[in-house]
């Protein structure tokens, strides 16, 4: 099978003919139809992941179809069509594991960067750890779903969002767009924050009240104009420069939820967090239940990314492009 492999920190992604792996007991071999690519697909090629294990098959936003189980698989049977996320396994037993937040799971996997993923024609998956698409979910616009849509469906509903919220996005990209759409079909209101009026447009396209420009006003003051303030932040960009400008945007109580970050550590002014009892927190991807939930809102709210369809050869000048901060949008890899 063509496959794509990583094979080691800061070299480039190379193009290699692998043999089909053979499902072992408790896995699924799954036919993949799509692979989006993503920023953290960049990060394992770049050595950001201390825990990567090389070579390895990048992609963690899959969609394909099972064509062969394991022994003791019941569910899914061949010809289902699955989808894989970031989450590959836990250890199945721990506190969180049964509580069902295998996500936290201290012995967690990460697809395509501890276990082969979806840059490749096979993918060796869970059967406990895929999830079902709903009939009609078009399996290469939902592959994005699997991170970017998990990602910022599972923010929201940690941030505590619901119906009336004052919702506030930071950066309208990948997951923020997906963040805006959710929080709309949710009933929530929504500002969206962006460096400069570029995205103002697509912002208030998908249902945003109000667009912030840093370049131009302060995040926090034209906030807190809104009505009181928000009641949750989502930052969906990679600086955790720009999360920490909204803080004085916050409605009393309310919480500032980081889903993108950067480098640099989060600066928090403590007397105005005590007296109105803001909180910060932060969200990862999310478990197999969060996933099952994401697909379901999706399908139900017809919510999908504009997504660019290319071939396995071109995701190592896709990736280029995103490295240099040339790429527009989401590609996401398909196969014949
Ligand atoms: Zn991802
Ligand atoms: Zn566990």
């Amino acid at each position: 099978m063509r496959a794509a492999v990583a094979t080691g920190p800061n070299a480039p992604l190379v193009l290699q003919d692998l043999e089909v792996p053979q499902p072992a007991a408790g896995e699924v071999l799954v036919k993949v139809t799509a692979c989006g690519i993503c920023y953290s697909d960049l990060n394992l090629l770049r050595g950001h992941y201390p825990f990567a294990r090389f070579p390895v098959v990048p992609g963690h936003e899959i969609t394909g179809v099972v064509t062969a189980v394991g022994d003791g698989v019941t569910w899914p049977t061949v010809g289902t069509a699955v989808g894989a996320q970031f989450l590959y396994d836990s250890c199945g037993h721990c506190d969180y594991c049964v509580r069902g937040e295998q996500i936290l799971c201290p012995r967690k996997r990460i697809t395509g960067v501890v276990a082969d993923g979806g840059y490749a024609e096979y993918a060796l998956l869970k059967a406990g750890y895929v999830t079902p698409l709903p009939a009609g979910l078009d399996p290469v616009a939902a592959a994005p779903l699997m991170c970017a849509g998990l990602t910022a469906f599972n923010g929201l509903r940690q941030g505590g969002a619901r119906a009336g919220s004052r919702v506030a996005v930071v950066g309208a990209g990948g997951i923020g767009a997906l963040a805006i759409r959710y929080a709309v079909a949710m009933g929530a209101r929504v500002a969206v924050v962006g460096r400069s009026r570029r995205g103002e447009d697509q912002a208030k396209a998908l249902g945003a009240e109000i667009f912030v420009a840093t370049q131009e006003e302060d995040p926090a003051q034209a906030l807190k104009a809104w009505d009181g303030g928000a009641d949750l932040v989502l930052n969906a960009s990679p600086s955790t420069e720009a999360a920490a400008a909204t803080l004085g945007g916050l409605a009393p109580d309310g919480t500032l939820l980081l889903c993108g970050y950067g480098a640099e550590p989060l600066v928090l002014p403590t007397q105005p967090m005590v007296l109105n009892r803001l909180h910060v927190a932060a969200s990862p991807s999310g478990s197999p239940h969060d996933l099952r939930d994401t697909l379901a809102f999706s399908a139900a709210h017809d919510i999908l990314p504009d997504i660019t369809p290319v071939g396995l050869d071109e995701a190592p000048a896709v990736l280029e492009a995103m490295a240099a901060g040339t790429a527009r949008g989401r590609s996401v890899i398909t196969y014949a």
